[in-house]
């Protein structure tokens, strides 16, 4: 990858993407971009189609017309197959209800997206730098080998964090995250997370519809901004 592509992690270019059975588009994007290090706060009302674009920039919506480039990568050129080993390799993804398998250990959990990527299990000891995450994320040694479901909604988000971050993918994507815990909570999660981030040189993309978190990111996006959907209608 030469310079230029790495130093934008997300490029879209008149994409347009309409859902199956709709008969107008969710969204039509003219142009956004994303940097190498960034962190990206995306906000909007419910079903302004902020998951419908996550969903571009993983590869599982495709786009109808326009380029979606994702860490120098046209994911229209790319086949089914090649869209999840990229997305594999290459993206960790938080979600909104965390997505935890409940009876294995949080430890398990961590290492899942592990076995779909050889890239994301190069790092030398894995199992090590599992539970080293997971304390950096405060989870102490004494939870780490228990069933998942055992542990608090807050504990549980920060092993869905460590899920995302573990084999250093460059791009992080989050979806709501942080919905479900209370408001203290939501800014101290935010912080591991970004700490975690910034260790690992990663982008951030990260969709709430909380606007008081804003503050806490580089670069904030109202999403009606950007998409001019509505007025194709
Ligand atoms: P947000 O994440 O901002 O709440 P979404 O991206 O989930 O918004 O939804 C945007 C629009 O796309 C909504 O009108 C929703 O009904 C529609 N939509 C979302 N998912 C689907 C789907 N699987 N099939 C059809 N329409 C969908
Ligand atoms: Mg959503």
């Amino acid at each position: 990858m030469d310079n230029t592509s790495l130093s934008k992690v997300i490029e879209l270019k008149q994409v347009s993407y309409t859902w199956a059975g709709n008969h107008s588009p969710t969204l039509a994007i003219e142009h956004l971009s994303v940097h190498r290090g960034e962190h990206l706060f995306i906000k909007g009302p419910s079903g302004c189609g902020k998951s419908t674009l996550l969903g571009l920039l993983t590869g599982i919506n495709q786009a109808q017309s326009g380029i979606v480039e994702v860490l120098g990568k046209d994911l229209n050129q790319l086949n089914s197959r090649q869209r999840d080993r990229f997305r594999a390799d290459n993206i960790g993804y938080i979600f909104q209800q965390f997505n935890l398998l409940p009876y294995l250990t949080v430890v398990e959990n961590v290492l899942l997206p592990c076995q779909f990527s050889r890239q994301r299990r190069e790092t030398a000891d894995l199992e090590q730098s599992a539970r080293q995450l997971l304390r950096k994320l405060h989870l102490n040694d004494q939870l780490l080998d228990k069933p998942v479901v055992e542990l608090s909604i807050g504990q549980q988000q920060r092993v869905a964090a460590a899920r995302a971050l573990i084999g250093n993918p460059p791009l992080i994507i989050a979806d709501e995250p942080t919905s479900s815990l209370d408001h203290e909570n939501r800014a101290a999660f935010i912080q591991l997370l970004l700490d975690q981030v910034n260790q690992a040189n990663a982008t951030l993309m990260f969709v709430s519809h909380d606007p008081t978190l804003e503050p806490l990111f580089d670069r904030s996006l109202d999403l009606r901004q950007i998409n001019q959907a509505e007025t194709l209608l």
